[in-house]
């Protein structure tokens, strides 16, 4: 009976009289299930040796605890010394007396751990050596850490370690919809406890931690980073639809930039920049603006610039080319937080469009060219060109340097001349010489030997000079007197003087070579055609000196002609200065007839002397490969050089241009010699400006082929219509083709009658149509053009007429400023301000160039007003 009365079973033993007493009681086999510490719990009841009546010594108090492990669950016979003992067990409490209708019962509770790691399992023993007792109760258990939740890591139900010291570390995962933050870990102490939690877990962006589970963020809400402590509600102006957004949705229009944080609000572009305004300062334009008027709920506006090169009055960005790169934007041309930008380095007299656009960090998330922009149309001014950065010396002697620089990097307009500012250096700017050159070279002469020389260099363009470069340093040597003729340098140096007042106040004109040969009227030179030779090297010859092939040296190709490349070099021919030659060679592999044609060229050519005609320097036909070197022109072929400066010169400058081709022509044709293919692309410009006509190649293809009317080897745009329909190609054909020039040179290169086809020209030329005044050009001009394109040859105008009408025009510059352009109202174009115009006399001219001792020479020979020198011929 318990202590309530309730029947129980229990193993009794109560051998307390007799000695020796060994009695054992085993358990079944245990299963261990993993533990490595088991626990006995033991209840049990014994009997105080004192209160039993008549013992003697051999009543006992306790009783032992073994146990023994094994593999095996059904061991029916183990030895004694099988088992290990755990402990000698002994009552807390004993009964000393029982008393049948009040018995006092009590019931002692003992537990024992024992450490079970070597087999599956164990068996039990109890040993009794003679005590009274009553084993009511064993319960074996062994301790597990539960399975927990710490800092969303689940750490599962771990069995404790076999010591009651020993800590089983433990590593936890991630609850659902959690992160890592840091490895979670716990330790499993013996007594089943969990000891020391590290690390953890953060839930899930779009989740939050509630009560140890991470819940989906509601509607409306969002959590963008598994660290941010909860969830939190959408900014202005955005939206989440679903539960578990990490991020809110813009509302359509409101736009988010990668870099803005999740909890920002939604922002928009900005509108357009305002009040842009524009101050032009000869080639640098200050923009000014204000900012947008809606910065769309952002402080990070920006500005960046568009720069378009545009053609007059046109707002088509189509007709719009972007600036090139040299032109400078300061601070910059993108990302500016200013609202002011200076943009220089432009080119002179120019259109230029500036379109400022407005960015903000959204900018790019709301699409593409979705920019809000404010655009302003600019024209530059003219300005000064910038200063000359090298001067070489290519030349010294005792008493000369010659000097050489480049253009200007940024010439801003055409160059007119150079000055050369020199001095001793010792002597230092307290006296010092000027020079002027139409060239990028000088000689200056009357040096004193062995003396270091400082020179200075500049350039001018019609809007006034440069800036000087800098000093640069030369010493004329000590060498013995070279036979170098002082004469000749002092000639042209005059000669270049004299070019640069022509220039000022008239156009690039023909010069005469030297001033000595003014006067006489020469008698009338007739061309011979080469063709009429039966010997073509006998024509050559006649025309054509043969240059020796080592005094030329090749540098560069420059172009390809007919017959094969052009090259540029230099010709160095005994006893005279080297100059600059182009060289057209005839490839390998020619035939007799390609030989003929490519020398027929020399030949022509070599009859010629002219300063509008390009000049033979010779041939070479005694090596192979066969060549024709001519004179330089640093511009190239005119239509290419006009197109590369559109809008660049002023219209006395391209009347300049005409009148020298209208020279060149008046030349041939006193000459009797048809040009057949006179087009601005066979036009050569050298560095001065000069236009000199060349490509004498084209009449002979047109004789040799009757078909050639019919064939794409006829320029037709270029053609009278005569020649066209009957190859009747006269002089007055050459005009028709001038007048197209004309229109070709004013409309910067423009191709005639554009991209019509050659039928359509000539049937539009058959029914009266003639090409319109291009922009901004002159009335007498375009009347000109049309008086050119007469049907009637016969009523054209002659080269010596239309010579004689562009020297009026430029000598009256107010009747070049009546443009067709602009309805209604004269717009002007000419810049060319009336001070070139001076009322001046020979005399006073020949003064302020330096050239007065020539005064009576040229009154001698009936020169005696400015307008009578436009009358000088080569001669
Ligand atoms: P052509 O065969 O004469 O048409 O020459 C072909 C190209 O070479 C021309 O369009 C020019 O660009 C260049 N060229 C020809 N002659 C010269 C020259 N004397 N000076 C400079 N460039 C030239």
């Amino acid at each position: 009976m318990d202590e309530k009365n309730i029947p129980i079973r229990t193993y009794q033993v109560c051998n307390v009289l007799e000695p020796n007493q060994n009695n054992w009681l085993r358990t079944d086999w245990i299963h261990r299930s993993g533990a490595q510490r088991v626990y006995v719990e033991v209840k049990f009841t014994l009997r105080d040796c004192n209160s039993l009546p008549g013992v003697t010594g051999t009543c006992k108090e306790t009783f032992n605890l073994y146990y023994h492990e094994s593999n095996e669950d059904r061991e029916s016979y183990i030895k004694e010394s099988s088992f290990i003992k755990v402990d000698t067990v002994a009552a807390d409490e004993s009964f000393t007396q029982v008393d049948v209708g009040d018995r006092i019962m009590k019931l002692n509770t003992e537990v024992r751990d024992v450490k079970v790691t070597t087999r599956k399992g164990f068996y039990l023993a109890f040993q009794d050596v003679g005590a009274c007792i009553a084993l009511v109760s064993v319960r074996v258990f062994y301790k597990t850490c539960p399975l927990t939740i710490r800092n969303l890591a689940t750490f599962p139900d771990t069995v404790t370690g076999a010591d009651t010291s020993s800590l089983v570390e433990v590593r936890g995962s991630c609850v659902n919809q959690s992160e890592e933050k840091e490895e979670p870990k716990m330790y499993c102490g013996a007594d089943g406890e969990w000891l020391v939690p590290i690390g953890g877990c953060l839930c899930s962006p779009g989740y939050e931690d509630k009560g140890g589970v991470c819940k989906a963020c509601s509607v409306g809400f969002y959590k963008a980073k598994s660290s941010d402590t909860g969830c939190s509600k959408c900014p202005p102006h955005s939206h989440s639809l679903r539960d578990g957004a990490t991020v809110c949705d813009c509302h359509s229009g409101y736009f988010h930039a990668d870099s803005d944080p999740p909890s920002m609000a939604c922002t928009q572009p900005p509108s357009a920049p305002q009040q842009l305004i524009s101050v032009v300062n000869e080639t640098s334009v200050v923009l000014e603006w204000a900012p947008p008027r809606r910065l769309g709920g952002r402080s990070d506006t920006s500005y960046s610039l568009e720069c378009l090169i545009c053609q007059a009055g046109s707002h088509n960005r189509g007709l719009c080319l972007p600036c090139s790169s040299d032109v400078l934007f300061s601070p910059s041309q993108t990302g500016l937080k200013t609202t002011r930008v200076v943009v220089s380095e432009l080119r002179a007299h120019t259109h230029y469009t500036f379109i400022v656009h407005a960015h903000n960090g959204v900018s790019r998330a709301s699409g593409a060219g979705a920019t809000q922009s404010v655009s302003v149309t600019v024209t530059t001014n003219q300005a000064a060109p910038s200063p000359v950065s090298f001067i070489q010396a290519t030349d010294v002697t005792r008493h000369s340097l010659s000097l050489s620089w480049q253009q200007p990097d940024r010439p801003n307009g055409v160059i007119l001349e150079y000055e050369v500012k020199f001095y001793e250096k010792d002597q230092k700017e307290r006296s010092y010489r000027i020079m002027r050159t139409f060239s990028r070279s000088v000689d200056v002469t009357g040096l004193n030997p062995l003396t270091v020389y400082v020179f200075h260099a500049r350039a001018r363009t019609a809007a006034g000079y440069g800036e000087f470069s800098g000093p640069f340093e030369f010493s004329t040597n000590s060498g013995s007197l070279t036979i170098t003729s002082t004469n000749i340098y002092i000639t042209h140096a005059a000669v270049t003087q004299l070019m640069f007042v022509t220039l000022l106040c008239f156009p690039p004109s023909p010069l005469p070579p030297l001033l000595s040969h003014l006067s006489s009227t020469a008698g009338v030179k007739i061309y011979v055609d080469p063709f009429t030779y039966e010997d073509p090297d006998q024509a050559i010859h006649e025309f054509a000196k043969e240059i020796d092939v080592s005094s030329i040296h090749i540098e560069r190709v420059i172009g390809m002609g007919e017959f094969g490349e052009v090259c540029s070099g230099r010709l160095r021919v005994q006893g005279k200065r080297e100059i600059y030659v182009a060289i057209k060679s005839l490839k390998a592999g020619y035939s007799d007839k390609q030989r003929r044609d490519f020398l027929s060229e020399a030949s022509i050519m070599g009859q010629f002397d002219h300063p509008n005609i390009i000049r033979l320097e010779g041939v070479v036909t005694r090596c192979k490969p066969l060549m024709i070197v001519t004179e330089y022109m640093e511009n190239g072929s005119l239509d290419a050089f006009l197109r590369k400066h559109d809008g660049q010169f002023t219209v006395i400058q391209l009347v300049g241009m005409l009148r020298g081709i209208a020279s060149g022509m008046k030349y041939l044709s006193d000459m009797s010699y048809v040009h057949r293919d006179l087009a601005a692309r066979n036009i050569l410009v050298n560095s001065n400006l000069v236009c000199k006509v060349s490509d004498f190649g084209l009449s002979r293809v047109l004789e040799d082929d009757p078909e050639a009317a019919y064939t794409t080897r006829i320029p037709i745009r270029w053609t009278a219509p005569e020649a066209i329909t009957y190859r009747k190609f006269t002089t007055a054909s050459d005009v028709w083709s001038y007048g197209i020039v004309m229109w070709e040179v004013v409309s910067y290169g423009e191709r005639p009658y554009w991209d019509m086809n050659n039928q359509d020209v000539i049937k539009a030329i058959e029914e009266g149509y003639r090409l319109p005044a291009p922009m901004d050009c002159p009335v007498v001009l375009h009347q000109l053009m049309l008086d050119c394109w007469e049907r009637e040859r016969a009523e054209r105008p002659t080269f010596s007429q239309i010579l004689n009408m562009l020297d009026k025009l430029i000598r009256n510059p107010g009747t070049l400023r009546r443009t067709g352009s602009g309805v209604g109202s004269e717009v002007c174009v000419s810049v060319i301000p009336e001070v070139c115009m001076p009322e001046w006399s020979v005399c006073q001219w020949l003064q302020s160039i330096g050239l007065e001792r020539y005064r009576d020479t040229l009154a001698a020979a009936g020169y005696t007003s400015l307008d009578s020198l436009l009358t000088l011929t080569h001669q």
